[in-house]
């Protein structure tokens, strides 16, 4: 399918592309290049890919594919300026969280080049080289959202790439993308970022108090709210329409819930926690959580991004 897979930004993502690459494509070379020379030597000593260049020109030198694995905002300036280094014929590709825009990115920087979009939906809230593990991609879902009158022999050399490093994968229009995981994902994240600043920011109740009884319900945002700040500075920029079309629809619904509450309104609210109940539900039942009250994470945490 690829005899050379080239991974620009060896954090999370680009780290478990190579380190699966390598356990699933065993015989395709696999070459990377990060922007900070410390990610560069802690690649290197754990072995993300089998080659880490000191250039991105380097990297992606004979690559007959080429994954952007950078944060959304850093993947149209850094294609572009790869634009002569990377092979005529390769096929380009990213992970980035939101499509749309940077689809449009990559088209106007890789203008020649065969360019098909990617987001697998996995990954945990941590970042860095040391945050990847060949297995992040198992039984998750990749969304390949290829552009128009696209190579459809490239498209099913991805697909396949994808398959064989665990994933299932989806075909989607970017557009739905942005849209669905806007509410599956950009929106929870946002939501988290601002009950745990608002918690923290309460005068009347100390932060130690915050920390102690956490577990009712504020630690599991605070997972979510320790994500990069960097990716999701980012993925809100890049996703800012779906975002704010999503947002505004939680908020008539979180009215209707705080309305439901004033007037004492219980019917109201039971049969929307047994609708969200079932829902939960449904997750576990197609495999994309654990039952287990540690969502079965453990120490090696996996969840959907
Ligand atoms: P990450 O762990 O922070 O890795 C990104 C790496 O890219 C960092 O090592 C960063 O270096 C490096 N980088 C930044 N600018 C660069 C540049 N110009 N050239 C080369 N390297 C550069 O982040 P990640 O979680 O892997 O995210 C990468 C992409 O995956 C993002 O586009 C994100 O939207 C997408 N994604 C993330 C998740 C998730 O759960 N995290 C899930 C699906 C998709 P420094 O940090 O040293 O600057």
């Amino acid at each position: 399918m690829f005899r050379h897979v080239a991974i620009i930004g060896l954090g999370l993502q680009g780290g478990s592309i190579g380190l699966a690459v390598q356990a699933c494509l065993p015989g395709v070379a696999t070459s990377g290049y990060d922007i900070s020379p410390q990610t560069r030597a802690r690649a290197a000593e754990r072995g993300l890919v089998s080659q880490v260049c000191d250039t991105p020109e380097d990297a992606v030198q004979g690559a007959d594919l080429v994954i952007f694995c950078v944060p959304p905002g850093a993947i149209g300036p850094v294609a572009q300026a790869l634009r002569d280094a990377i092979r005529p014929d390769a096929l380009v590709s990213d992970v980035g969280s939101s499509k749309s825009s940077i689809a449009a990115a990559l088209a106007e920087a890789l203008p020649d080049h065969t360019v098909i979009p990617a987001h697998p939906v996995a990954g945990t809230e941590n970042s860095g080289p040391d945050a990847g593990f060949a297995s992040l991609f198992q039984n998750r879902w990749c969304i390949v959202t290829p552009p128009e009158k696209t190579d459809l022999l490239k498209l099913s050399a991805l697909v396949e790439f994808w398959e064989t490093l665990g994933a299932n994968v989806e075909i989607m229009d970017a557009e739905h993308h942005d849209l669905v995981l806007a509410v599956t994902s950009h929106l929870p994240h946002l939501i988290a970022y601002t009950i745990v600043g608002t918690a923290s920011d309460l005068e009347e109740v100390t932060r130690s108090e915050v920390i102690k009884y956490s577990a009712g319900g504020f630690r599991d945002f605070t997972r979510i709210a320790a994500s990069d700040p960097t990716m999701w500075r980012d993925v809100f920029l890049s996703n800012k329409d779906a975002v704010l079309t999503m947002l505004q629809r939680f908020t008539e619904d979180l009215t209707a819930l705080q309305r439901a509450i004033r007037v004492g309104d219980g019917e109201a609210l039971f049969s929307h926690f047994e609708r969200t109940r079932a829902t939960r539900r449904s997750i576990i039942e197609e495999g994309q959580d654990d039952a287990r009250p540690d969502f079965g994470r453990g120490d090696h945490r996996r969840n959907q991004r």
